[in-house]
């Protein structure tokens, strides 16, 4: 094991707080600074799905397998409540079936375990689902959904019990190894992980420029808690979501869906929305999204795309309570070609962001990956 260092984390989302995890289990003295009396970025505006499904074959699915397993062991310890429920992905139209099953066929040489279900099957599975015109879906065990206000709020203290310190409202402004300056205080570090989610301008501005970091706007919305404990069961996708996710592009029936997509809903398009489906602890359901692109996001929501989206909702779920308590809008960066970004701006120093659509996902995964690269 390396000598215990003194490791500084800059970032209290999901990648800062799965750093500081990492760091604190190989046994070094961590202190965790967050900007906000708590943490309100988009690791508290997601769906909670732990998602290996979405992950090209190799590499990152790999790697979410393992943040998955890292997930488990520390919402368990954390006494986190969790939905172990696995996904749905769901087929209305012949093309969505085509690479449903194709995906079915080949994905589980790739190290995907999920099988093709008909129709009554798909019924079986979940309440949730319209079976008017449903041809059949995608079943995978393998994915989790955890509650992202529950667990950014608690995992500080499950850190803390670990021996992090964890320092809210603490905005750190200058990092110069081995100094890390707040606005009132300066602390020492042998090594500084930056987790700073889409904040580009305050720290080593001149990296996240060169970075080819851009931001991604993402509308969302949640109904009230479902009446008399109804569940919803796995966490649910469609057929537009099957030309987000990277591991899909194995398919050679994608195209032909795409093509009718851009051809019959050119609206879906131009906001890039597709239609997820997930519950929170409390029994509510979260769905979304649009993706909005550019480094300046625009502040105000857009009436027409929470319409698009419950109107393909409709399409595919059936809730008891479908009313609209919140909405929402969550920004995450990502770079235009790298899963996740990394760069080393001055010796001690790694920043760590952008995993995009992935980070609740892959975090937990990539900061062992720090670890090693850092040699922690
Ligand atoms: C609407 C939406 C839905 C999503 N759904 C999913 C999903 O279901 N599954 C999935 O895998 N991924 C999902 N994602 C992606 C995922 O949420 C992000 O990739 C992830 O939350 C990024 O985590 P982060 O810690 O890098 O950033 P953030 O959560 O934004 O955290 C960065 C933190 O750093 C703090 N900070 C910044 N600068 C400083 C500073 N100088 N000093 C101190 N603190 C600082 C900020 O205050 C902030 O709290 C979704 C994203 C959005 C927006």
């Amino acid at each position: 094991m390396p000598q215990p260092s003194r490791v500084a984390v800059v970032g209290g989302g999901i990648l800062g707080l799965a750093h500081a995890y990492s760091a604190a289990r190989r046994g070094h003295s961590v202190t965790l600074f967050e900007r906000g009396s708590r943490a309100a970025g988009a690791s508290i505006r997601n769906f909670g799905m732990v998602w290996p499904i979405g992950q090209p074959a190799g590499d990152m699915h790999n790697l979410a397998l393992r943040s998955r397993e890292i997930w488990l062991d520390v919402l368990e310890a954390a006494k986190l409540p969790y939905r172990p429920d696995g996904s749905l992905h769901l087929a209305y139209h012949e093309d969505e079936a085509a690479v449903l099953q194709e995906f079915a066929e080949i994905g589980p040489r790739s190290g995907y375990e999920c099988e093709w279900l008909d129709a009554e099957a798909v019924g079986a599975c979940s309440q949730a689902v319209e079976p008017r015109g449903l041809q059949g879906g995608l079943w995978s065990s393998t994915e989790l959904t955890v509650d992202p206000r529950l667990v950014i709020s608690r995992l500080p203290a499950f850190l803390e019990a670990l021996g992090v310190r964890a320092h809210f409202g603490s905005a750190v402004r200058r990092i110069e190894p081995p100094v890390v300056e707040t606005a009132s205080e300066r602390y020492e570090a042998d090594h500084v992980i930056v987790c700073s989610g889409d904040d580009f301008e305050t720290l080593f501005p001149n990296v996240f420029a060169a970075s080819g970091l851009a931001r991604c706007k993402l509308q969302m919305m949640r109904t009230p808690p479902q009446p008399g404990g109804w569940l919803l069961g796995p966490s649910l996708a469609a057929g537009l979501t099957l030309r987000f996710y990277k591991a899909f592009q194995i398919c050679s029936t994608l195209t032909k869906l795409r093509q009718r997509v851009a051809d019959e809903k050119p609206q879906y398009e131009r906001w890039g929305i597709h239609v997820l489906v997930s519950q929170t602890a409390d029994g509510a359901i979260t769905l979304g999204d649009s993706h909005e692109y550019g480094l300046c996001v625009d502040i105000f929501d857009k009436a027409e795309i929470d319409e698009l989206i419950l109107r393909e909702a409709a399409t595919f779920l059936r809730l008891p309570e479908p009313s609209i308590a919140e909405r929402w809008h969550g920004v995450y960066s990502l770079h235009p070609e790298k899963p996740y970004f990394e760069a080393e701006p001055a010796p001690g120093v790694r920043i760590v962001t952008a995993p995009g659509g992935s980070g609740m996902t892959l975090s937990f995964g990539i900061a062992e990956r720090s670890m090693e690269r850092m040699c922690l």
